[in-house]
């Protein structure tokens, strides 16, 4: 009998253990520049929007919503994700109401896109675990907070996701650096920036998104990726059988998940099993 127990680990894409995410919120006319830099450097985003105010009066510059129209171009190979219908407090709201602003909200986007939209980011950052659990029982699987954790660390509860951090912390910089060093593959890191586009034109620094795009893109050993990318990635991963002797998988889902086996990363085609 063979003795040897094997080394079988979790991993993303292509066998890797990083992935870097970003999630913007209200949909404003300056996502467009920051979607053509995302695309630039194949950073990938989830946006988070309103379906309700496309017509809102505005105060501040830059502050128009992109048109429902233009949504399923301008944000084609990204995440578009609810944000709520008209953008209230959600936590003060009583359920019925939040049940309704996640639902109407999921009726445009999805008549729009023509795809099922599951995720949210908490507006005003307002959610309780009352808010949680109606999203929930609405189809929403993902939600970001604003509770930033300067770590790398993947969230326990993706309907509670703590970012890293905001674009404008000052602790950015060192983050990226932190992060493209990191070589140690004892566990997955996940690297989550937030923020609004219009931030970079009411601020003027678009210089830090566009320094951040240029150092963070294009490396090898990490996995750009939207919210829903990793959330449906890691359910299909949670769902593999591996045969207790560890020398065959099955992948019951419908997309290929990556496993490390002996340190070596090894690919479980959809629908399949395959020696390991
Ligand atoms: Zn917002």
């Amino acid at each position: 009998m063979d003795k040897k127990l094997r080394n079988i680990y979790t991993a993303f894409p292509e066998g890797k253990h990083k992935v870097l995410t970003l999630s913007y919120d209200d949909g404003k006319i300056p996502d467009k520049r920051l979607v053509a830099l995302f695309n630039e450097y194949g950073l990938k985003g989830t946006f988070n929007l309103n379906g309700g105010l496309e017509k809102a009066p505005f105060k501040e510059f830059y502050q128009e919503h992109i048109p429902l129209s233009e949504i399923k171009e301008v944000y084609e190979g990204h995440e578009i994700a609810c944000h709520t219908f008209t953008h209230p407090t959600i936590a003060r709201c009583p359920k019925e109401q939040i049940a309704q602003q996640v639902l109407e909200d999921r009726k445009v986007l999805e008549k729009i896109l023509g795809k099922t939209v599951r995720g949210m980011a908490y507006p005003n950052g307002s959610f309780d675990d009352k808010v949680v659990e109606v999203f929930k029982s609405c189809g929403i699987v993902h939600a970001r907070t604003v509770n930033q954790t300067l770590s790398f660390e993947l969230p326990s509860d993706f309907m509670k996701w703590n970012p890293t951090c905001r674009h404008a912390d000052p602790s950015l910089e060192d983050l990226c650096k932190d992060f493209t060093n990191f070589h140690k593959t004892q566990y997955l890191q996940m690297f989550y920036v937030w923020g609004h586009s219009y931030e970079f034109d009411r601020d003027n620094n678009w210089h830090i998104i566009e320094k951040f795009a240029k150092d963070m893109g294009g490396h090898e050993d990490i996995w750009y990726a939207t919210n829903i990318d990793i959330v449906d990635y890691l359910d299909a991963s949670d769902r593999i059988q591996v045969s207790v002797d560890g020398t065959f998988a099955y992948n019951p889902s419908a997309i290929p998940v990556w496993i490390e086996v002996d340190k070596k990363p090894v690919k479980l085609l959809p629908g399949k099993y395959t020696e390991i």
